[in-house]
């Protein structure tokens, strides 16, 4: 398949995730539970895309699903074209050479039995990129690269910071050339002294190598520094997707509205109006009807018991993309 300059990077369509529990025995079937439920969405080369919204929205699994770390219900997910959600195991892992993840806990994710050294050396060894003493200069290049000092290498993870391991995490990432870095809430376990120098480091390897991010994060000023474009989600649908600086400066979905609403103002004699989100978010495996926010919707009417609205396009002061928002009202 060919690919043009106008071909997204990575496109998903109607991404859906339903988890159901086994039927038992004398208890009638629980329905699914609408983790994702329709999600779609571009990433463009070199594009920061960030996922946002409460936990439990589905801002991971998407992110998840994009790379089949969990297995999608039904959907596409495109990249450069090519779909994945077809590909055999072998084929995927493969993919995966282009599509690189960044986890929360990069404890959890590094091999605590092996040394940072070989952490990075692996996925060069496993797709067979040069040479011995060809892996070991690449892999000094990254950590000078990441921050790391040289003999860092021969250190177990259990021996790093947080924020160091998080940059190994990174070195890691970045070993194969990824055109894309799924970067699941990198820096929310971090001190705020290093989410800065994590997330400025992330920026930068993008600005130098042309990497594209989706990016999912609860910090909405991480987000805000970060992102390109924004997309925001509630209960498994994304209800408003704009570039970042539309989204902070005129956001139109009301839940959109109460978030941000709670993002500290740059300049504190500038009144912030401080909105409060009413009642839990419903159970995904029991949606609402119609528009799924209207049960905690400060202006839902009527209507919105009763219908969906759909994610349409409305007039953006941008020159670099669309807003579209997913309400009856605005
Ligand atoms: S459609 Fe209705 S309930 Fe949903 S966000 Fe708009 S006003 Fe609120």
């Amino acid at each position: 398949m060919t690919t043009t300059a106008a071909t997204p990077l990575l496109k998903v369509r109607d991404l859906r995730k339903h988890y159901t529990t086994p039927k038992r025995w004398l208890r009638p079937a629980r329905p699914p539970i609408q983790a994702v439920n329709g999600v779609s969405f571009d990433v463009a080369r070199g594009e920061t895309l960030s996922l946002v919204g409460e936990s439990g929205c589905g801002k991971t699994t998407t992110a998840k699903s994009v790379m089949r770390l969990v297995e999608p219900t039904s959907g596409s997910v495109q990249l450069e074209g090519r779909e994945l959600l077809s590909l055999s195991a072998e084929d995927m892992r493969m993919r995966r050479r282009d599509l690189q993840i960044i986890f929360q806990d990069p404890y959890a994710s590094l091999n605590p039995r092996l040394t940072a050294g070989d952490i990075v050396t692996e996925p060069l060894r496993n797709f067979g990129m040069g040479a011995a003493a060809e892996r070991r200069e690449r892999v000094q290049w990254l950590f000078s690269r990441v921050g790391l000092r040289p003999e860092a290498v021969k250190k177990f993870p259990h021996e790093f910071s947080g924020g160091q391991r998080q940059r190994l995490g990174i070195a890691r990432a970045l070993a194969l050339n990824p055109k894309l870095i799924v970067c699941d809430e990198p820096v929310s376990a971090l001190d705020v002294s290093v989410q800065a120098q994590v997330v400025n480091l992330l920026m930068d390897l993008q600005a130098e190598f042309g990497i594209a991010y989706l990016f999912v994060a609860h910090d909405l000023a991480v987000v805000r520094h970060i992102s390109h474009r924004v997309a925001v989600m509630y209960l498994g649908h994304i209800v408003e997707i704009a570039d970042r600086d539309t989204l902070f400066s005129a956001p139109l979905h009301p839940y959109t509205e109460i978030l941000l609403s709670a993002v500290p103002v740059p300049n504190p004699r500038t009144p912030a109006r401080r909105m409060l989100l009413q009642g839990d978010p419903p159970s995904p495996a029991n949606p609402p009807s119609g528009c799924r926010f209207h049960t905690r919707c400060p202006m839902a009417q009527a209507v919105c018991k009763e219908k969906a609205p759909e994610l349409s396009e409305r007039p953006s002061s941008s020159a670099t993309g669309s807003h579209l928002v997913a309400c009856h009202f605005r």
